[in-house]
């Protein structure tokens, strides 16, 4: 069986195999330091072309039972079929990367945000306060990108389905399921669709006047 022994201790010493002085020694199991050379002999490299043992030791610590000599690409395949499962989806183990694929589109996120600029006049002169006065929980609403916008190449615009402006979105970053703060925008120059609805509508009484707009966006991550 080969061994991963990168991470065991290292220091310059004597081989207790060879008896080479002076080499950079590894600490094995068995209770030696051994030279790169003998450490080779005992522990051969792992092939490139299958998983790392760290890999597969984490696809059985999640239930799969899977060889020491599985080849790379199946253990991305079964990773594949772990994340899957992460999100509460129910897939075979043996499942084809099509298979995969159908089932990752199917996942959905949601982010709730707050619409910017709904206090503006859009460029042709309508206000947008009257236009959210006329608008009502849970409707759709389209999100367009407008990179020649003179404030930020990362506007985008929050319209209603009729084509009227309510506002933009929060341009700062917000976090995906990877933990980068990717901001919409990028997302959706990279292909990402959003789907956007009116979640709240806030404001509009006596002591706030002014209306604002919480949206709900939902896209796929994958
Ligand atoms: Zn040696």
């Amino acid at each position: 069986m080969s061994r991963d022994t990168s991470e065991s201790p290292q220091r310059k010493g004597t081989c207790e195999a060879c008896g080479k002085l002076n080499r950079s020694v590894r600490y094995i199991e068995s209770g030696q330091w051994l030279c790169r050379t003998c450490l080779r002999e005992l522990h051969p490299p792992r092939p490139k072309h299958l998983a790392s043992l760290k890999t597969i030791e984490n696809l059985r610590a999640s239930g799969l039972v899977v060889g020491e000599d599985l080849p790379k690409d199946e253990a991305d395949r079964l990773s594949r079929v772990l994340q899957i499962r992460g999100h509460g989806i129910a897939i075979h183990q043996d499942a084809s990367l099509g298979e995969l694929q159908a089932a990752l589109r199917t996942i959905r996120k949601t982010i709730t945000l707050g619409v910017r600029g709904e206090s503006h006049r859009n460029p042709d002169g309508t206000d947008r306060q009257a236009i959210i006065r006329r608008c009502v929980s849970g409707e759709e609403l389209h999100l367009i990108r407008e990179p020649n916008n003179p404030y930020s190449a990362r506007a985008v615009k929050v319209v209603r389905l009729n084509g009227e402006q309510i506002g933009y979105l929060p341009e700062e970053s917000l976090g995906n399921d990877r933990g980068i703060g990717w901001c919409i925008a990028d997302n959706m120059d990279r292909g990402v669709k959003y789907e956007a609805r009116i979640l709240e509508i806030t404001g509009g009484y006596e002591h706030k006047k002014m209306r604002g707009v919480i949206l709900e966006l939902s896209y796929c991550p994958y």
